[in-house]
């Protein structure tokens, strides 16, 4: 029998409460906060789905491995144990730890790139582009066509454009290319998967003609669990016997270990070829610390070996993904467009069709996002022309081609009433849609303005 009800498959030991607050509070927490989400204080939200980065709740076994944290400075036993557990996962003889996922892009990216550098990738992650820019070298996204369209169903919309990148290798000269980035699942992108047939003919591609394929792997669980619900030929296959298969695929994978791997801090670097993995060592002494803790601590590793099993677990990963679906369906049965299919730790919100009364040089999804904190103490991201919009000579705004507030869901962190919590707040926000102004911004720094920008309500 199989009840309709997805329960959490856990149960609650240690609770952190939750401060509730006045929409006559809220409405002062805003304007104190310049109508910025990101300049609020934490205890000041009610429910926080900022970022699912590093804001997972660890389990018992999590929190008792910690008290065996080894802190010797050298091959520490903690060391021994993350080593094991990254290596039975990704298959890769060289394993080097960082502090969290740029550390390991910096290191990697700094060896690679450099001008007349080229690396593809289905969408660079923000911290993957800056590392690659902030090296010289060019960063180029080519993800399919499918990507583009909101409301078909097809649900491999993470996946590279492998036709494109036959034509770019050839384009750029093989030996110009440093890297292909395959990112599963594909951030940037709408969290949504990259099917295991992509993954199969980008490794072809790359060993065909000799360029590297890292595996940007920080959400591997969720994309198994797609693969193995969506993809023929994987029903039979554990999430972990796929991800292992996505492994073997590649050269080097990159993994900050804040999204699946259920720990507030953490990452890896791992790689098949000795002379990149001495390289890459030598930078890693230099920038994080010796190569058996890199930026962790002895018990950090102990939480991130733990971590890297449980985020596999069919039970977590069927509530994870399910959960994730609930609240964009609901959402999206309230009349609030949503881009679909709905990705695995986030639903997108389409603030420029749910707004269409406000111009995007009026900020459509900066209105939605103090909507969302205003009406339900909910924090929630802009991604649009204020994270994204440049402006032109005359000061113009140049848009950002989607206007965007994503809904993201830390890991087992909040129960089916939150949710539904959330979901009444969007009915509430659909049924006073036409009413909400936009915005305009009266300070902003130089670069990645969307952190500390100050806006006045229009
Ligand atoms: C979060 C993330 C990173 C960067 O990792 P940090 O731990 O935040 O430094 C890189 N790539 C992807 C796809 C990510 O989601």
């Amino acid at each position: 029998m199989q009840f309709k009800t997805i329960i959490e498959p856990f149960r609650i030991k240690s609770v952190e409460a939750i401060k509730m607050s006045t929409l006559e509070e809220r409405v002062q927490f805003l304007r104190d906060a310049h109508y910025n989400p990101f300049l609020l204080n934490a205890d000041q939200v009610i429910i926080d789905l900022l970022t699912d980065s590093g804001t997972s709740a660890m389990s018992v076994n999590q929190w008792a491995a910690m008290m065996q944290g080894d802190e010797s400075y050298a091959g520490a036993k903690s060391w021994i144990k993350l080593e094991k557990a990254i290596h039975d996962l990704t298959g890769m003889p060289y394993i080097l730890p960082t502090h969290q996922g740029r550390a390991a892009e910096k290191i990697l990216y700094t060896h690679l790139g450099g001008k007349g550098k080229y690396f593809i990738s289905n969408t660079h992650f923000d911290t993957t582009r800056a590392n690659i820019e902030f090296s010289g070298a060019t960063a180029i996204d080519i993800p399919v066509e499918e990507a583009k369209n909101y409301v078909s169903s097809y649900p491999f919309k993470g996946n590279l454009d492998t036709v494109k990148l036959e034509v770019l290798i050839l384009e750029y000269g093989a030996a110009n290319v440093a890297a292909v980035i395959l990112t599963v699942t594909n951030n940037s992108g709408g969290g949504l998967p990259v099917s295991m047939e992509n993954a199969k003919e980008v490794s072809r591609i790359c060993k065909q003609y000799n360029v590297l394929m890292v595996l940007d792997c920080c959400r591997i669980a969720e994309n198994s669990f797609f693969i193995h619900r969506d993809e023929e030929g994987y029903q039979n296959k554990s999430y972990q016997d796929i991800a292992q298969e996505m492994f073997a695929l590649a050269d080097a994978s990159i993994m900050s270990a804040k999204k699946d791997a259920l720990v507030n801090m953490g990452g890896f670097l791992t790689l098949r070829n000795e002379t990149l993995a001495e390289a890459c060592m030598q930078l890693l002494i230099i920038t994080e610390g010796f190569s058996t803790y890199g930026g962790l601590s002895g018990r950090d590793m102990e939480a991130l070996a733990v971590g890297l099993v449980e985020g596999f677990d069919a039970d977590y990963l069927h509530y994870r993904i399910s959960s994730t679906q609930y609240l964009g369906e609901h959402i999206q049965k309230c009349g609030v467009p949503i881009i679909y299919p709905i990705g695995g730790h986030a639903v997108y919100v389409n603030a420029k069709a749910l707004y269409n009364h406000i111009p995007v040089n009026e900020y459509p999804g900066q209105a939605l996002v103090c909507e969302l904190y205003k009406i339900g103490g909910i924090r929630s991201v802009e991604i649009g022309s204020v994270m994204f919009g440049k402006y032109d000579a005359n000061g113009g705004l140049i848009p950002a081609p989607q206007e965007l507030v994503r809904l993201a869901m830390p890991r087992r962190v909040y129960t089916q009433s939150h949710v539904d919590y959330v979901i009444e707040v969007f009915e509430e926000i659909f049924k006073t849609k036409d009413h909400v102004k936009g915005y305009k911004i009266n300070k902003e720094p130089k670069f990645l303005r969307h952190f500390t920008a100050h806006f006045e309500k229009l």
